[in-house]
Formats: structure tokens, C-alpha cells, sequence
């Protein structure tokens, strides 16, 4: 898979990553839904029906979630708020999924962390 290629081939350096540019509004981007501390955008390559990658504008060290510190559980509540009111924003709300791959075995490859909100088709379980 080139999600699997994509992922071997990043590792989680601090460095800058295209999502600043897309909270910068640098690149485009379809939002679907922003506020003060987070940006839900749909994601280029689709693995559903819907797919939104739920973000924080400030990485503040979140490049995964395996980099979660006390400081961050706010802005960690804040991302799951907003996976729900994305999914009810794009009708979604019989069900869906919200991921989070963590580091190069998790299939990670963008070192800001995101959560991909999935639905508008049956899922699968497990996720292989
Ligand atoms: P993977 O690439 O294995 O899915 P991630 O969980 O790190 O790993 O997901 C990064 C996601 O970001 C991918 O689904 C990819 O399609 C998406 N993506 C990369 N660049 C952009 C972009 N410019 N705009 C929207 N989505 C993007």
C-alpha cells in the first residue's frame, strides 16, 4: 500500500509538517469544520465515503499521540469534540470511526497528530 510505503518512509523528527501549512492556509484545503484550537479538513487520499482529519492548530509537541503530556488533555477532549460534531456535520451520525495511527507501525506519516474521522460505509473489523 502506498499509505504503508508513505508511513516506512517517515519518522517522527519534530520537523515541520504540511498540516502547518494548511492551518497557515498556505495550501488549500476543504474544511469542514474550525475553531479556535482545531481545523477538520477532508483528507486528499479517501479510504470512505467521508474521510476529515481532525487536527490541532498548535502541534505543541503532538507529533503522535504517543507524545501525550498532562498539558495536552484539554486540546485531546477538544479533538474528539470535534470528530462528533464532524460527523454529525456530514451525516454520519449511524455510524463511524475515529482513528489514530501512532509511529511507523501504526501506519503514522504526517508528524502532526490527526485523527481521521471514517464513515459513510460499512467498516471493518479488525482494521488490518
Ligand atoms: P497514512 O498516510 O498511512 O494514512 P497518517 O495517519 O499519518 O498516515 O495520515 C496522514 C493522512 O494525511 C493521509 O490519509 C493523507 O492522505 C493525508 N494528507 C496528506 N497530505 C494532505 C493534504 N495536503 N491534504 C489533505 N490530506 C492530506
Amino acid at each position: 500500500h502506498n499509505e504503508e510505503a508513505a508511513a516506512k518512509a517517515a519518522s517522527d523528527t519534530g520537523a515541520p509538517t504540511i498540516f502547518d501549512k494548511i492551518v497557515a492556509k498556505e495550501i488549500p484545503s476543504d474544511i469542514v469544520y474550525e475553531d479556535e484550537n482545531v481545523l477538520a479538513f477532508r483528507d486528499i487520499n479517501p479510504q470512505a465515503p467521508v474521510h476529515v482529519l481532525v487536527i490541532p492548530k498548535l502541534r505543541d509537541g503532538l507529533t503522535t499521540l504517543g507524545k501525550a503530556e498532562p498539558r495536552h488533555t484539554e486540546v485531546l477532549g477538544q479533538l474528539l469534540h470535534a470528530s462528533k460534531i464532524v460527523a454529525e456535520k456530514e451525516g454520519i451520525v449511524d455510524g463511524f470511526r475515529v482513528v489514530i495511527n501512532n509511529g511507523a507501525e501504526g501506519c503514522q506519516s504526517v508528524y502532526h497528530l490527526h485523527l481521521h474521522v471514517l464513515g459513510g460505509r460499512q467498516m471493518k473489523w479488525p482494521p488490518v
